[in-house]
Parts: structure tokens; C-alpha cells; sequence
């Protein structure tokens, strides 16, 4: 015996009428399990993947995993009130933190509560930290470059407004202090930075906050904390809190820089919250969906076209290798997602050579397209030139004669290595960079001895702002060297080099 028609819809009305009160029922689960900062929640049916449930004495948990009959969520707070059978409550939002200027000078912890004794965040502008990336058509390519006043990256490695470059390294071989002179060096450019800090000691991030106002540039920053103390879950979604500070400014047509310090706690934290929800470990026990999660980060990276404000996030983030294996796991992911990779080097750092950058096997893909055209005409040659130093320096450890050749590619590449030397906290403009790279380039360290051309460059920098402050200011402005100008660069240069020369005869 079949239903009528009539039957059937008047059937259907009445489910429609009181789906609103179904909705009610499944919005209010309990607790089947609860440990490790994990709970199982049985009867949430509707729950949302990342949305937040309420837990009793305000707790709030995260779900992560939705099977069958219950929902795995990670607590986000203190876990020992929480006991089986208690009441969990959906809330129907994910995670939202406070953004905008406010932000700015602020340390706050992965949920946008301030940890820095400031005062209250105003919460009545804030964003979900989950968003779909920006799409292809609302996209440009990179054109403009983001100045790190390091030399050897401005110079070798440039980076671009809207690019994710991966800085890669052993432990303690420099990979914070490139990141943190770049957010100094950002001072009057226009850009808003944001210091993401997983799983560091809350120590390192203090001293980190510390150079930061020292350099004036806390002001136009904004500093990202997840210590090692936290709780993995809240590491987890450190990352996605800082871009979604920054997506704010991106949309309001402004360049951001952000620096996610480091990806591999980042990892390592989604791998425990992986592990404690029983998902089935992978490679090296990472969960198969880990390059996911670092894609779908670095992706909110973009460079906007004008019609959609034409705002840029450029992305650094960090990663640690062990002893040098770039070819491990998440090293490799990461590698793959960026645009280019920054190699640190223990044995370059030991040596003296810092920033330790192994200019072979670091690269940005975007290359010279974020160059300005002065620092190309100097720069061009450089990588070429390290390279043949290096080939060369293995092969003379052999033999004792060398051809005046081989001397001269030695020398001059010893030269060139130490005008990369750079120390921390001292970023330089891009117009001292081009000059001193244009010395190199045009000869006039040839006479000099090797330990004496960072001397020399300083004084010759000095000697162009005291009496030609107008060549770093057309460099500067026209983003070019101009024939007139360098032949008056070389007339200075050539008259100082004789003066210097002197000096240093005289002792
Ligand atoms: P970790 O793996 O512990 O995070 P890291 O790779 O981030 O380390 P840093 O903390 O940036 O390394 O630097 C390690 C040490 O090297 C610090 O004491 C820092 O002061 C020093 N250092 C970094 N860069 C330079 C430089 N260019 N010149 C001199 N010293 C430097
Ligand atoms: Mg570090």
C-alpha cells in the first residue's frame, strides 16, 4: 500500500515545521572521553570541521575530527574541570581574533588576548583565522621589491612584495636574526609586519619584542606568541591567527610582511593533536595531511591586482633542518610550496661567514623581477663569481702555484665574501648596497688587502654622504645608475681609493 501525494507533502511540511527544533537537539552533545587535551563529544550530528564548542567553565574546544557517531575535539583551555557526561554546547563560529590597527605594538597569544600587561583588544572588529585564499584572478605578478637591507639577499636572493621565501637552517645559524633585520629595515616603507612565534621559550620572544621597540619598529608590528609551554593546539593555530591579522590590512590595500618563526614546531604540534585524535600516522608519524596544512597557510600569501587594492602579504617562514638534511619531510614540503629558500649554512656560520647564506643552493624563484634596476646592474654577477671562488679555494688547497688568473678570481672572491658579511641589527639601504657592490664590480677593491675592505667600503659610503649626498639620493629615487652618474661614482671612488690607499700606508 503506497502513500498518497497529498500524504507525502503534508508529511514533508511537517518536518520542515520542526527542523528548527531538530537542529536544537543536535546542537547540544556530552563528553564520552575527555584526556591529553583531547574529548570525544557524542551527539553534536551538525558540528562544523574547526568550529568552537563550549565546554562547562567556559572551555573552549576546536573540532577537528568528525566520525561517525561522535566528534573529536582539542580543548583549548584547562582541561582537569572537564569530566564524562558533561553538557557540550555548539557555538556555530570557528575562531575569531581582533584585528586591525589596534593590533599594532601588541603581543597577543594565538586567540588575540593580549599577553603583553597592555590592556584590553577592542573585539569589535575580528575575522574567522580559517579563509579560503585569495583567487588566481584577483592576483598579480610580484613586481615590487620587499628590501631585507641584507646584501646578500637584496643582492642574490631578492625577495618581492607578495612572495614566500623560506628561510632554512640548522639550529642557531641565524634564521631569527634574518627575519628580525627585516622587520627593522621595514621602518618608513610603508609596510606592517607580523612576528609569528611558534613554540619558542617566552624568554627568546621577550628579548625578540625587546630589539624590536629598541629599532622602532614594534610600533608598526605585531608579535604573535605560542610558547612552548601552550598547549599544541593552540601552536597549531598560531599561524593562521597571524595572516589573519594581516589579511585586515592586506584588504585594505597595504603591504604586509609576516614571519611564521618556526614551521616545523608548527608540525610538530599539529602532529601531536594528530596523534592524541588517533589519526593514522604517516611519514616520519606526521599525518598524511600535513602538507596541507602548511600549504593552505602559505597560500593566503598574495600580491592583489589594483582592483582589488593591490595590498601584498610576503610570507618568511622558518624552518629547522637536522644537520643539514634539506631532503627530509617537512623541509621538502615546504621547499615545494614557497617560492625560493634561503640555505643557511652551520659550516658558512662557524667560519665567521654571516649571515651564513649558502648563495648555491639558495634561490627566489621571482627572482630579479623584484629587483630595482640599479641593483641589478651591479648585482648581476655575483652568484657567478661565489660560485668560482668556491670551485676554486677546494682545488688550491692542492696545489701552492697559481697562475695570476685563478689569484685574482681568489682574491677578488674573498672580497666579495667579506662585503657580505653583515652583522645583526644593521640593516643597509639599498642605495649603500649599490654603491658597494659597484665598487666591487668596477675593480677599485683590487689594490686593497682583504681584511681592509669593510673598512674601506664604510669610510668610501661615509666619504659619498659627506660630499656627494646626491648620488645615493638620484639611486634612490631613479632606481637607476645612469651613465653621467657612473662616471661620477667612478671619479669619486678612484680619487678615494688613492686617499684610502695613503691612509693606510701611513698606518
Ligand atoms: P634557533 O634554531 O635557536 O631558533 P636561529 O637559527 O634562529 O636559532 P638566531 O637565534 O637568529 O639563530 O642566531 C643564533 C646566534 O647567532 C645568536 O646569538 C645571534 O646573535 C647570532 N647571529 C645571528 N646572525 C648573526 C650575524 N649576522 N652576525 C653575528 N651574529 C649573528
Ligand atoms: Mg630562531
Amino acid at each position: 500500500m503506497g502513500l498518497r501525494p497529498d500524504e507525502i507533502s503534508a508529511l514533508i511540511k511537517e518536518q520542515i515545521k520542526n527542523f528548527d527544533n531538530v537542529l536544537e537537539l543536535k546542537d547540544v552533545g556530552s563528553v564520552m572521553t575527555v584526556g591529553d587535551g583531547v574529548s570525544l563529544v557524542h551527539g553534536l550530528d551538525s558540528a562544523m570541521l574547526g568550529e568552537l564548542l563550549l565546554f562547562p567553565n567556559n572551555v573552549y574546544g576546536m573540532v577537528m575530527n568528525l566520525d561517525e557517531d561522535a566528534v573529536g575535539a582539542v580543548l583549548l583551555g584547562e582541561e582537569s574541570t572537564i569530566k564524562e557526561g558533561d553538557e557540550v554546547k555548539r557555538t556555530g563560529k570557528i575562531i575569531e581574533i581582533p584585528v586591525g590597527d589596534q593590533m599594532l605594538g601588541r603581543v597577543v597569544n594565538p586567540l588575540g588576548q593580549p599577553i603583553d600587561g597592555l590592556g584590553e583588544i577592542d573585539l569589535t572588529t575580528t575575522r574567522p583565522i580559517e579563509r579560503v585564499a585569495s583567487g588566481v584572478m584577483t592576483r598579480k605578478s610580484v613586481d615590487q621589491p620587499l628590501q631585507t637591507g641584507i646584501t646578500s639577499i637584496d643582492a642574490i636572493i631578492p625577495i618581492g612584495r607578495g612572495q614566500r621565501e623560506l628561510i632554512i637552517g640548522d639550529r642557531q645559524t641565524g634564521k631569527t636574526a634574518i627575519a628580525i633585520d627585516t622587520i627593522l629595515n621595514q621602518k618608513d616603507q610603508d609596510i606592517l609586519c607580523v612576528y609569528v612565534a611558534i613554540g619558542q621559550k617566552n624568554s627568546t620572544v621577550a628579548q625578540i619584542v625587546e630589539k624590536l621597540r629598541q629599532g622602532g619598529a614594534l610600533e608598526y608590528t605585531t608579535i604573535v606568541s605560542a610558547s612552548a609551554s601552550e598547549l599544541a593546539p593552540v601552536q597549531y593555530i598560531a599561524p593562521y591567527a597571524g595572516v589573519t591579522i594581516a589579511e585586515e590590512w592586506l584588504e585594505q590595500g597595504k603591504d604586509v610582511l609576516i614571519v611564521y618563526d618556526d614551521l616545523s614546531k608548527h608540525a610538530v604540534a599539529y602532529r601531536t593533536v594528530s596523534l592524541l585524535l588517533k589519526r593514522p600516522p604517516g611519514r616520519e608519524a606526521y599525518p598524511g595531511d600535513v602538507f596541507y596544512l602548511h600549504s593552505r597557510l602559505l597560500e593566503r600569501a598574495c600580491r592583489l591586482n589594483e582592483e582589488n587594492g593591490g595590498g601584498s602579504i610576503t610570507a618568511l617562514p622558518i624552518i629547522e633542518t637536522q644537520a643539514g638534511d634539506i631532503s627530509a619531510y617537512i623541509p621538502t614540503n615546504v621547499i615545494s610550496i614557497t617560492d625560493g629558500q634561503i640555505f643557511l649554512q652551520q659550516e658558512l656560520f662557524n667560519s665567521g661567514f654571516r649571515p651564513a647564506i649558502d648563495t648555491g643552493l639558495s634561490v627566489s624563484r621571482v627572482g630579479s623581477a623584484a629587483q630595482i634596476k640599479a641593483m641589478k646592474q651591479v648585482s648581476g654577477s655575483l652568484k657567478l663569481e661565489l660560485a668560482q671562488f668556491a670551485e676554486m679555494q677546494a682545488f688550491a688547497q692542492f696545489g701552492s702555484d697559481l697562475d695570476a688568473a685563478t689569484k685574482a678570481t681568489l682574491d677578488h672572491g674573498q672580497k666579495v665574501r667579506e662585503v657580505l658579511k653583515q652583522a645583526q641589527y644593521s640593516p643597509r639601504l639599498v642605495e649603500v648596497q649599490v654603491v658597494t657592490l659597484f665598487a666591487l664590480k668596477h675593480g677599485f677593491t683590487k689594490k686593497l688587502e682583504v681584511e681592509d675592505v669593510n673598512e674601506f667600503m664604510d669610510s668610501l659610503v661615509e666619504n659619498i654622504q659627506m660630499t656627494h649626498p646626491e648620488y645615493l639620493a638620484e639611486i634612490k629615487t631613479q632606481k637607476v645608475i645612469s651613465s653621467e652618474l657612473e662616471t661620477s661614482l667612478k671619479d669619486v671612488m678612484e680619487a678615494f681609493v688613492e686617499k684610502f690607499l695613503k691612509l693606510k700606508a701611513k698606518g
